[in-house]
């Protein structure tokens, strides 16, 4: 193990990355630029990819639990992640493994994990606050959220969250609790509004202003991610049906303000119009 200047040790890993979708796919390239093992397993069958990309690809979970890693991460969506824990034979891991989950909600992972999880396993809920677009040039100022809900073995979690430090993610350690209320504020509007902009089907125009273009944008970047990932960012983050319903009815004010002064512009006009009639 060599010490860095930085705050995590680092340490090159072996990490196995369970659900090697887009996001799965986007953090296995740049660990595997800092010099990392990486091994996949996954619903659908990768092995060509993989293997253009030096991963080995498990179609077997067991053979993969089998297999020396230090880390499993975890990066299925978050609506199959109970039901694809139920697929992994924990019984055949041979050591202590640090569990890392990426998932957009934390307190649901944290609480699921706690349960299947053997004790003398480890458990880092992490949320990278960006994706494949938003970090398409670099993860420097990017936030990567942690809390160390069961970590025993520091040396590897360590070297697990030098992983980010390194490429310039500001270190954010809080609470899954606190994460998913922040969360519902920012990720889960963002992407409520995203969607409901994508529901009245704005298009370019010819005169963007700029402010449209940000609005344009953003419905672009939140449909590009999956339904599955959005509705999940609703149902399992307790805060999020507040934050619906905060939206509905700041809606419902905007609209009523509008009316309102509408109605009220209308009346003098009317009154002038009839005046000029008289
Ligand atoms: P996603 O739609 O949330 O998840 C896709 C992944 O889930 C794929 O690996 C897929 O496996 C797996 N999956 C879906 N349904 C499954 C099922 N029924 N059984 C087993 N596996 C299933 O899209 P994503 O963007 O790749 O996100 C993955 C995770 O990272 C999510 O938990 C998301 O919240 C989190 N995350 C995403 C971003 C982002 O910007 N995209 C950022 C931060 C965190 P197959 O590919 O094998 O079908």
């Amino acid at each position: 193990m060599s010490s860095s200047s930085d705050s995590f040790s680092s340490q090159t890993l072996n990490i196995g990355i369970v659900g090697f979708g887009t996001f799965g796919q986007f953090l296995a390239k740049t660990m595997i630029q800092q010099g990392h093992t990486i091994s996949a397993t996954s619903r659908t069958d990768y092995s060509q990819l993989c293997h253009q990309l030096g991963i080995s690809f498990f179609r077997d979970v067991a053979a993969f639990v089998e297999a020396d890693n230090d880390v499993i991460l975890l990066s299925t969506s978050i609506l199959s992640l109970s039901k694809m824990l139920k697929s992994i034979p924990f019984r055949c891991l041979k050591r202590r493994t640090l569990f890392v989950d990426v998932l957009s909600v934390k307190e649901h992972p944290r609480d699921v994990l706690l349960q299947v999880l053997p004790e003398e396993m480890d458990l880092l809920c992490t949320h990278p606050m960006f994706g494949p677009e938003s970090g398409k040039s670099g993860w420097e100022d990017l936030v990567l959220m942690y809390d160390k809900v069961r970590v025993r073995d520091e040396a590897t979690c360590s070297s697990f969250l030098r992983i980010f430090e390194r490429q310039g993610c500001r270190m954010m350690q809080m609470s899954c609790e606190e994460h998913d209320r922040l969360a519902a504020r920012s990720q889960f509007l963002t992407h409520a509004i995203g969607r409901i902009l994508s529901e009245t089907g704005i298009e370019s125009t010819s005169i963007n202003t700029k402010s449209f273009e940000t609005l344009v944008k953003l419905k672009e970047s939140t449909t590009n991610d999956s339904f599955d990932l959005f509705s999940g960012l609703f149902i399992h983050n307790r805060f999020a049906k507040q934050e619906l319903m905060n939206l509905e009815h700041a809606f419902q004010m905007v609209k009523k303000k509008l009316l309102q002064t509408a109605n009220e512009e209308q009346i003098p006009n009317k009154s002038n119009h009839q005046m000029d009639s008289c």
